[in-house]
């Protein structure tokens, strides 16, 4: 069994004996095979492993998504079990936000459009806790997937900006056989809802194919993606878009790595999903290995 701890102080004993390098991996929990994935890479690569897991209120816009939000503590564990991880954070919310705390990370521009513009506050949520949690582990890595691009960009930003030594990785989107991204939000969705959902994928991978076809107009792009998200009723489209990989800003033109994403509701429920076109680790800053 990994080492579970929930205090900064069993966190930095614990630490202290690592054997190093050590790869980090911040999850929300309700563990499932993107996650798994993540663990796997992080193991393969370091000789210590952390997850931490922390639903983070901070950044959740919508008090309902963070009070539902699916928690299983003993399954997680099991599953870092299974994985061999070593050590597991798992911090009440105040051992994370001490009374009297008062400090926000605001990431500039990256931060701004599709999920920044959705959900406002959301990244500064994330930046704040991102930043907490790479400076109690030290790790050498942390591993984010690619399902959440934005978020990659947003880090990687923060961490070359404020000098933190932790290399950022993104890895692969880790999908179902029919092509929805895996998520813990998915545990929400009806039946039916869960037999349209995989239209995310199916609009992506069309937009994807026009692409390759040698489609550039991005406009055309968003056309072929709004098509097939059309065909699906369930299907409450909140925004499309084919941007420019490392600046998010909407391209008119694809001439060079760019990024297809988009977010659907389903009810109350809401996914996204993203896929790269060019460059399959998207753009960014480049940080120091
Ligand atoms: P979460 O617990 O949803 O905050 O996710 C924790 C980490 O797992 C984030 O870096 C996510 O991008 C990543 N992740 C979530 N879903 C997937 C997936 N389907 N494939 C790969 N990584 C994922």
């Amino acid at each position: 069994m990994p080492r579970l701890l929930s205090t900064r102080a069993e966190l930095r004993d614990a630490l202290a004996e690592a054997r190093r390098p050590l790869g980090l991996v911040p999850t929300m929990g309700w563990l499932h095979e993107g996650h798994r994935a993540l663990m796997r890479r992080a193991r393969t690569d370091n000789a210590t492993s952390v997850v931490t897991i922390f639903v983070n209120p901070r950044q959740f816009t919508e008090a309902a998504d963070y009070t539902r939000y699916p928690r299983d503590e003993e399954r997680d564990l099991g599953i870092c079990a299974e994985e061999g991880v070593d050590l597991v954070f798992a911090p009440p919310v105040e051992e994370v936000y001490p009374v009297g705390f008062d400090t926000k990370i605001a990431v500039g521009s990256v931060a701004g459009p599709l999920e920044g513009a959705a959900r406002p506050g959301h990244f500064e949520g994330v930046a704040t806790v991102v930043a907490i949690l790479f400076n109690l582990v030290g790790a050498e890595r942390a591993y984010f997937g690619q399902k959440d691009a934005q978020q990659v960009l947003v880090i990687r930003r923060m961490a070359v900006d404020l000098a933190i030594a932790t290399e950022v990785i993104a890895c692969p989107t880790v999908r179902e056989p029919d092509g929805l991204a895996l998520s813990s939000r998915n545990v929400h969705l009806t039946p039916e809802q869960r037999a349209a959902a995989p239209v995310l994928h199916r609009a992506l991978t069309a937009a994807r194919d026009r692409w390759r076809a040698g489609e550039r107009s991005a406009e055309a792009l968003r056309a072929t993606m709004r098509q097939l998200l059309a065909t699906e009723p369930l299907a409450g489209v909140e925004y499309v878009s084919v941007a420019d990989a490392a600046t998010l800003a909407e391209l008119e033109q694809v001439n060079g790595p760019a990024l297809l994403s988009l977010a659907v509701r389903f009810g109350s429920t809401r996914l996204i999903d993203n896929e790269p076109l060019g460059d399959p680790g998207g753009g960014g800053p480049s940080q120091p290995a």
